[in-house]
Order: C-alpha cells, then structure tokens, then sequence
C-alpha cells in the first residue's frame, strides 16, 4: 500500500481509539492512529488510571486507620506530595508501554491535530492520510463548565485540575455526584478534607439503580460526607478565602475550592465531522447507531449513545437560568442541548452498557463507616 494509505484510520488515540486500532490490526488491516496530545488520552492521564492511583492511597490511609484491623501506630498520616508523585509514576510507567503496544501491533502512530476532509481522507499538518476501509472517529471529550463560569484551575476546578493536583485543597464543594463527583468525595473525606457534595436531581449516582443511590448514601452518610440533593446551584461568588456558592432553595454553602463534575462535553468540533458527511447533535454529540456507525458511511465512533432515558444528561446541576456573580464570568448562560436527532429511536441502551461496567469495576470506590 502506498505511504499514507491505510485499510483504518484512527482520529484519536485515548482507549477509545488505541484500542480500536490494536483490533483492526489484529485484523490484518493497515492501521494508523493520529493523536494530537499523548496517547491513552483521558483514562489514562486524567481519567481512570490516576484517580485510582490515589484512591489506593487514600483508601489504605483509611483503612490503616480503623480499629478493626488492628494496626496501631503512634500517629498514621500522609504525604500528599508522594501520594501525587506514586501517582504521576503509575501513570508514566503505563504510557511508557503505549508504543510498544503499536509497535508490537504494527500500527503507525501519526502525532498531530487532525480533522476530516472527507469521509476517507485525514488531514495532520498538511499531510493526508487516506482511510481506504474506514474511519474511526475517537476524540473523546473534556470536563462541561456550568453555564457561564469558566474553570480558573485555582478556585473553579474541574476533575482534570483535581487529579493532577500537587496539594490537596483545604475544603471542597462538589457539584454533581456522579460517578466522579462520587471518587473525589471518597478520595477527599479519606484525607480528611471537609466535603460538601451537591447534587441537582433527587438521589446521588442519579445515573445508577436506586438501590446504588441508597447504598452510597448510606455509607457516605456513616464517612461523614455532607451531601445534599434536589440542590440546583444559583450563583457562585468569590470570597476572601474560596467560593461562595448559593442555591435555588437552602442555605449557600462556602469552601475553598469548587470541583464542578457535572459531566462532560465531546471534542467534535473542529474535527472536520461535517465535512465527512457526519452528523453532530446540538451539543457536539456524534450520532451513531448499536454499530457504532455514524450517518456517513465508512466512518465509526466509538460514543456511549445517550439513551432517551438518560438524556438531557441527569446530572446537570443547574437550573434553566442559573445567575452567576459577574466575578466569575460575563458570559451569558447557554441552554441545555437538546435532544440529539438519535435519542428518539435507541434500541439499545448502550450507554447504561458502558456505566455498568464502569461501576462494577473492581475500582468503583467505597468508602466504609
Ligand atoms: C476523573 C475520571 C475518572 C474516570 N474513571 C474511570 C474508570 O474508573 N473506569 C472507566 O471505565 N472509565 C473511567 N473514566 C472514563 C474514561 O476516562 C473515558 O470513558 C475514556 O477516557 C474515553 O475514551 P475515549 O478514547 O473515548 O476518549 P479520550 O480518552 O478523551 O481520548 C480522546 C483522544 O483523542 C485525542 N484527540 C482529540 N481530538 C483530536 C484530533 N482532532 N486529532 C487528534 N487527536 C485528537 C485527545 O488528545 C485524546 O487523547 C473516567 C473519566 C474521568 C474524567
């Protein structure tokens, strides 16, 4: 085949992507993976594998500390900056093996930012790579802001911010207590960090059974996490120490630092999807059918497909007008996306497909009384 041309090319390189190319590989077809950051994308970096890091070490801090298992010392305490250091290792050790796994797969790793230009063709930095068999679209997503308040890293964070920190913040509130929403809580109150979890709709893990929402209620209430539910966020301000930050109804509540985890918002838009013939939902949602085929033929994305059920996402936390303090942003409050054009016909709930596994990983974390 001549240079350039491939049976698959991959247009990103987290999991979605990599191991989507590992397995048109393993197929005999000619495969390359372009990615503009660093390979393993989200889980790997900011995702899964360092917030698990330190939940290993928040979790036996935790556990060290409980009479039941007999351990005594004449005072048990942490360094967080090697906890964030055994993480950045646990996270670089794993990407080190990245490319090898390519190598190893014969797939050819193209760095660059690249879009569409047509349903067969990529372009990365002037060069074009042709797709001859198909084209897999896997460019992930970022942290959503609410409405109007941009994340400053400092005071506004999202779970990017929180992961990679170096310090821990002296008091949190947490918007959303979804499954991340629900590590952060787990990872702070084991440290010792006072936290207050909020979430919009009326159970936390609204996404889960109610059962699940029950059981984590439970076992947060016996940590101590304050939490509250049917709490939609109004305004948030800045003060002399951290955020303020006020509700529809009840008491405002202040901390250091607000952890917004509401969710999250795909990187489709400057990926030339339209250009290809693709057909993006309002809110940068690609559409695709149980095949994971998008509208233009040739072309694949590997996206939990948001189910009648589940959309508009559940756990957004603000109301249809939220007020923010002019301190935090002018901007003018965007609407809620609307359905996308797939919602209304999902024949299989493949999002739910993908919570659950998440959640019954062995990772899904616990935090015990
Ligand atoms: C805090 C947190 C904890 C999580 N924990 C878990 C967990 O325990 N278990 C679990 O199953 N999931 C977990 N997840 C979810 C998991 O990280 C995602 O489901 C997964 O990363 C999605 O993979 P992806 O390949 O679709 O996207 P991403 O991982 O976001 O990868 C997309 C890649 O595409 C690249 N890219 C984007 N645009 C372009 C372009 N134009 N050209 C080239 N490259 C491009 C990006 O740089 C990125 O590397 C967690 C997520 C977060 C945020």
């Amino acid at each position: 085949m001549p240079a350039g041309e491939y049976d698959v090319v991959v247009l990103g390189g987290g999991m979605g992507g990599y191991v989507a190319a590992i397995r048109a590989s393993q197929l005999g077809l000619k495969t390359a993976v372009v990615e503009a950051a660093k390979l393993g994308g989200t889980c790997l970096h900011v995702g899964c594998i360092p917030t698990k890091a330190l939940l290993e070490s928040s979790g036996l801090f935790h556990k060290a500390g409980r009479e039941e298992f007999g351990l005594t010392a004449d005072k048990l305490g942490f360094d967080f900056g090697r906890i964030a250091s055994r993480r950045d290792k646990v996270v670089d050790q794993l990407w080190r093996g990245v490319p090898g796994l390519m190598r190893k797969n014969r797939i050819d790793v193209v760095e660059g930012r690249g879009s569409l230009a047509d349903a067969r063709t990529v372009q990365v930095d002037g060069r074009q790579l042709k797709a001859r068999r198909g084209l897999i679209v896997a460019t992930g997503s970022r942290p959503r802001p609410l409405p109007g308040l941009d994340f400053d890293g400092e005071r506004i964070i999202n779970s990017d911010h929180a992961t990679l920190a170096k310090a821990l913040p002296k008091s949190v509130v947490i918007v959303g207590a979804g499954a991340i929403g629900v590590e952060f809580a787990t990872l702070y109150r084991q440290l010792g960090v006072p936290v207050q979890l909020v979430e919009a709709l009326d159970r936390l893990v609204p996404l889960e059974d109610p059962d699940v929402s029950g059981e984590v209620a439970k076992q947060f209430k016996a940590a101590g996490i304050q939490f509250r539910t049917s709490a939609r966020v109004k305004a948030v301000e800045e003060t002399k120490d951290g955020v303020h930050v006020a509700f529809e109804e009840g008491e405002p509540l202040e901390a250091e630092k607000l952890l917004v985890a509401i969710g999250r918002e795909p990187l489709s838009k400057d990926a030339g999807l339209e250009a290809a013939g693709v057909n993006v939902g309002k809110g940068g949602f690609v559409g695709v059918d149980e095949w994971m085929r998008t509208s233009a033929q040739g072309v694949w994305a590997p996206t939990p497909r948001p189910t009648r059920a589940s959309w508009p996402p559940r756990t957004s936390p603000v109301s249809a007008r939220p007020r923010w303090s002019r301190t935090w942003s002018r901007a003018r409050p965007t609407r809620s996306p609307r359905s996308p054009p797939w919602a209304s016909r999902s024949p299989r709930p493949a999002s739910r497909d993908a919570r659950s596994r998440w959640a019954s990983s062995p990772s899904w974390p616990t935090v015990a009384p």
